[in-house]
């Protein structure tokens, strides 16, 4: 099966599952039904999830975090978390981690400075303090290679994780 980008379109209750492609509706939760129950995909058994936002803010939280800015590992704690809560499989790892390779750190500066004109705000404050460092950090080559190990260590969870579920939709699709 081919890896195409994972969004599963949502329809009002339509969902796809972003191992296997099978689309289904997701029940409106019953009364009573635990409120940390997953659905499951009705084909491969995967939990559902959504389309993570793989975008700049993103990849930008990522590198904050790798260089570690106190506010994101208070709030994400390890690199290797952040990563399987942005992403499902492991061509959402490596998008992901293109866009951290691809931020535009001088950029990034002039929109805050751009902000803070604006509106004062303390973590924007604390970012741009923390952008000369982060920039420092991303052109030694040093935050590639702390994202290096969590990145793979998660895409190996996923490709075990796909695999298994894949072989749960073979196993179901032969006896249908
Ligand atoms: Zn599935």
């Amino acid at each position: 099966m081919t890896q195409r980008t994972a969004m599963p379109e949502r329809g009002p209750g339509r969902v796809r599952c972003h191992v296997c492609g099978t689309r289904w509706s997701v029940r409106p939760r019953a009364p009573g039904r635990r409120g940390d129950e997953v659905e499951a995909c009705p084909g491969c058994e995967a939990p559902l999830r959504l389309a993570p936002a793989l975008d700049e803010g993103t990849a930008r939280g990522l590198v904050l975090l790798a260089a570690g800015f106190a506010e994101e590992r208070r709030h994400h704690g390890t690199v290797g978390r952040y990563l399987a809560e942005f992403t499902r499989s492991e061509h959402e790892v490596d998008r992901l981690l293109a866009l951290a390779a691809s931020i535009d750190y001088d950029a990034w500066a002039a929109d805050n400075a751009r902000r803070l004109a604006r509106r004062d705000d303390a973590r924007v404050r604390a970012v741009s303090r923390f952008l000369p460092r982060l920039a420092g950090l991303a052109d030694s080559g040093a935050l590639t290679e702390a994202l290096k190990l969590p990145a793979a260590r998660l895409k190996r969870r996923y490709r075990a994780e796909h695999a298994h579920h894949l072989a749960v939709f073979a196993r179901r699709t032969t006896r249908a």
